[in-house]
């Protein structure tokens, strides 16, 4: 280090001096590059390297593609309107003109922010109206609201667990639970996919080797549309003494005679379950996360919970356009019901038609494994050409042989929608297998 005045910051880590031969003394020339450049960081120099593997042949990148106007059955991209499979607007309440009223409301009556948590500077009454409205939903005591999906899986896991705590997730798991896990500090094990079986094993061995243990499971699973049978993890964790959490981000609205989620399509009493966590940003066309749960854990959240006391209420449009969808959706059934009814439609002309749709069954998320990063690119983009529009998954994010293209069905998906999009992924595959 220098103390010398007369030298500047030039702000790659050395620095011009005057008298210098090159202009430039270098500071610390021990600290490789990698270490403060981010060009050089070895996950940025990967990601460039897995890019240039997937896209290097030629495939048109698709992702991030621009999306004009709103996403629901159809999506408009470069002003050509196509069959859209790539969002989650399952029950078609973005876009609602009805839905889109209440957020306007709430910005003539609110403005845009809160402009702080709501235990600094207050709660609006919409923000009161949801949660109550989402309890009664759930048949939950109680329900608290944040301001994304992802983050309420991370501070809510992240605070109520700790180093002497277990925590078992589904292997299949998304990623803002690992991200809690990872948060609290506790022992974090994996159990294979759907396995409660194994779960079961894992709890008899080491259920007594910790203070608290967490069972984190999905309502459905966003990567391949299936379910876990929640009577047995109910069964499991009553017998072992551990908290059950399901996150419904995609069966809140999809599953269960009027979309209540996993507790009404088992028939499972809502108490069986001590976390019911959700996204507003899917089903209810808004965003932000919840938790329905007891009165006493949702007021411990409430008073505690990072993400909560230190982050903004949800903002008025938000909380708003969350609280008129789940009002329709409570209204207009009929939309779940045809929501599944499409999803059946895919599924059996999809297996009539010889695809591989792996494990779904009646819910919203149907993929159509290919088995190859490559081809499920190829399929995407020969989708787009044809007027469909279905991003692939592709190794890293899956294995390579699980490689798929994934269709995420709304409501407002036609009968005829659905069979041209199955005909013709049918059509590229079969003309592809034929050249290949
Ligand atoms: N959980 C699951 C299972 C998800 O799929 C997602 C996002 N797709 C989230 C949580 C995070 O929700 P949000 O996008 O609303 O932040």
């Amino acid at each position: 280090m220098t103390d010398r005045a007369d030298v500047e910051p030039t702000g790659d880590g050395s620095v011009g001096e005057p008298g210098s031969a090159h202009g430039t003394v270098s500071f610390a020339p021990d600290i490789p590059a990698e270490h403060y450049r981010f060009e050089l960081h070895p996950g940025y120099i990967a990601a460039k390297s897995v890019e240039h593997e997937l896209f290097g042949s030629g495939l048109a990148n698709p992702y991030f593609r621009r999306i004009e106007g709103f996403a629901a059955g159809t999506a408009t991209i470069g002003g050509r309107p196509l069959i859209n499979y790539a969002s989650y607007n399952y029950l078609g309440f973005c876009g609602d003109p009805r839905v889109s009223k209440a957020a306007v409301e709430a910005i003539e009556r609110y403005g845009t922010s809160v402009s702080a948590s709501r235990i600094a500077s207050g709660n609006r009454q919409i923000h009161e109206e949801l949660e109550a409205e989402l309890a009664q939903l759930l048949g939950t005591d109680d329900a608290v609201t944040f301001v994304s999906g992802h983050a309420t899986n991370v501070t809510v896991i992240g605070h109520l667990f700790g180093r002497k705590d277990l925590i078992l997730h589904d292997a299949l798991i998304h990623n803002s639970v690992m991200q809690g896990c990872l948060l609290s500090g506790a022992k974090r094990v994996s159990f294979p996919h759907n396995d409660w079986t194994a779960l079961d094993r894992i709890l008899t061995q080491h259920r007594r080797d910790f203070e608290r243990v967490l069972i984190v499971i999905e309502g459905v699973y966003s990567m391949d549309g299936d379910m876990p049978d929640l009577p047995r993890f109910v069964e499991l964790k009553q017998r072992h003494k551990a908290f059950l959490m399901i996150d419904e981000a995609h069966s809140l609205g999809v599953v269960g005679r009027t979309g209540r989620g996993l507790a009404e399509h088992f028939g499972v009493a809502p108490g069986d379950v001590d976390l019911w966590m959700g996204t507003l940003s899917k089903t209810l066309a808004s965003c932000g996360g919840y938790i329905g749960g007891s009165r006493e854990m949702i007021d411990y959240l409430r008073y505690t919970a990072p993400g909560f006391l230190f982050s903004v209420g949800m903002s008025p449009p938000d909380a708003a356009s969350a609280l008129a969808a789940l009002r329709l959706m409570q209204q207009e059934p009929e939309r779940v019901a045809r929501l599944q009814a499409r999803a059946e439609q895919f599924i059996e002309l999809a297996k009539a038609a010889g695809l591989d749709t792996g494990h779904s069954r009646g819910t919203a998320v149907i993929p159509v494994v290919v088995g190859d990063s490559g081809l499920a690119l190829f399929l995407s983009q020969a989708l787009f050409e044809r007027g469909i529009f279905a991003l692939p998954i592709v190794h890293p994010a899956v294995p390579a042989r699980n490689a798929r293209v994934r269709f995420f069905l709304t409501t407002l998906h036609t009968e005829e929608q659905i069979a041209h999009t199955v005909a013709e992924v049918a059509d590229v595959l079969r003309k592809q297998a034929a050249v290949a």
